[in-house]
């Protein structure tokens, strides 16, 4: 028997590097590669490969995420036997250049005016506690599982709770002054929430909170998204009519419960996105009849008809009706939408139902009388 005999083959470095090619940072997303992102690449004698991947921050909270994508994409090349993953951080000069790389030729201002191909949705309700949040985190979920691009902008300025919803515990990456939202179950997420002190409350007035809402638009690597659903407070305060300002094409859907005291509160948001001009893309009725598990027999806790009556109230479709469902309460208590965590449940299946529905198209401003102003009530 030769020496030689039990000797593999030298790796293939390009075939690495080609192989690492689709291997992307989920927050910037872009290739390793073309976000300057690859260090050097060895091959062993051995069929050992090790990649050095350089990271925007040393503290990056996707190390495990990098590390696990880079072994299975180089572990798939010819003659790998092992592959060993090692970290270092970008310079600072290569952190910059991907700052402005990022920022693109779209210099001040944000990605969504017109001209964009991303679909806004405004998410918004009349009152708090209806269950705007838990929809709007469903609704993501569900569109990013249809293979979209989704983002989501949490501008519940003193009720956020997307990042309890998502599950997330940390900060947004920031690069230059460029944040990148945090990847949440496949959902760019961006969230006051990440900013402020949980026990603090937040005191934001009206200028502060636009500047607020423009930066959360312009400052943030949104990316090419298809969808980016925008979580409004309740009501129609300051924030709401900052963002139906800032993203005049965004179209409005209303949560509400089949409550008539709720639906009569929603139907004022509804008024104001028509004074507006801003079309309403349908309701959603929300904590709709509560069927028991064991006997099948709905009840209808909160009323019923809010949903209907609103939609024809504001001459727009009901999108859906989600029932009283512990299961929505207790995934998004644990940090995982239910449209993931309990995908067979009535609240899920409901709300699968009308993110299959919802037509993520951009709106067209053709036709419509520029420039907007918001009008109140
Ligand atoms: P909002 O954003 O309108 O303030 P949330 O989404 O935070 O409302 O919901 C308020 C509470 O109701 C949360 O505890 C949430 O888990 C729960 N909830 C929302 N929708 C449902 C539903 N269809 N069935 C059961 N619980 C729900």
């Amino acid at each position: 028997m030769s020496l030689l005999s039990g000797r593999r083959p030298q790796v293939d470095v390009a075939a690495v590097r080609s192989a690492l090619a689709v291997v992307e940072d989920p927050e910037l997303r872009l290739p390793l590669d073309e976000a300057g992102m690859l260090g050097g690449i060895e091959a062993g004698r051995d069929g050992s490969v090790r990649v050095t991947v350089r990271l925007t921050t040393p503290s990056c909270p996707l190390k495990d995420t990098l590390a696990r994508d880079v072994t299975a994409a180089v572990g798939a090349v010819a003659g790998v036997g092992r592959v060993d993953v090692a970290f270092a951080a970008m310079s600072e000069p290569d952190r910059m250049a991907l700052a402005s790389r990022l920022r693109g030729s779209r210099g001040s201002g944000h990605p969504f005016g017109p001209g964009s191909t991303t679909a806004v949705y405004a998410v918004a309700s009349g009152k708090g506690g209806v269950g705007k949040s838990t929809v709007t985190a469903n609704l993501a979920v569900a569109l990013a599982r249809q293979g979209k691009r989704v983002g989501v902008l949490d501008a519940d300025v003193w009720g956020y709770s997307m990042p309890h919803l998502f599950g997330v515990r940390r900060a947004p990456v920031a690069l230059k002054g460029l944040m990148l939202p945090v990847d949440a179950h496949g959902v760019a997420l961006m969230s006051v929430g990440f900013f402020v002190d949980d026990e603090e409350p937040v005191v934001w007035r009206g200028p502060m909170l636009h500047k607020a809402m423009e930066q959360f638009l312009g400052d943030v690597h949104w990316g090419d998204l298809d969808v980016l659903l925008l979580d409004l407070p309740p009501g129609t305060g300051d924030v709401t009519i900052s963002l139906l300002e800032l993203v005049p094409d965004a179209q409005l859907i209303a949560v509400t419960t089949p409550q008539p005291a709720a639906r009569t509160v929603a139907e004022r948001v509804g008024r104001m996105a028509l004074n507006a001009r801003m079309p309403i893309a349908g309701v959603v009725e929300n904590m709709s009849a509560l069927v028991c598990g064991s006997c099948q027999e709905s009840t209808a806790l909160f009323g019923s008809g809010g949903g209907e009556e609103l939609a024809a109230a504001v001459g727009a479709p009901l999108l859906g009706q989600v029932p009283l469902d512990v299961a929505l309460r207790e995934s998004g208590d644990a940090g995982v939408p239910a449209v993931l965590a309990a995908p067979g449940s009535p609240g899920a299946r409901a709300l699968s139902r009308v993110a299959a529905d919802l037509p993520v198209v951009r709106r067209s401003l053709v036709g419509r009388p520029l420039p907007l102003s918001v009008v109140g009530g």
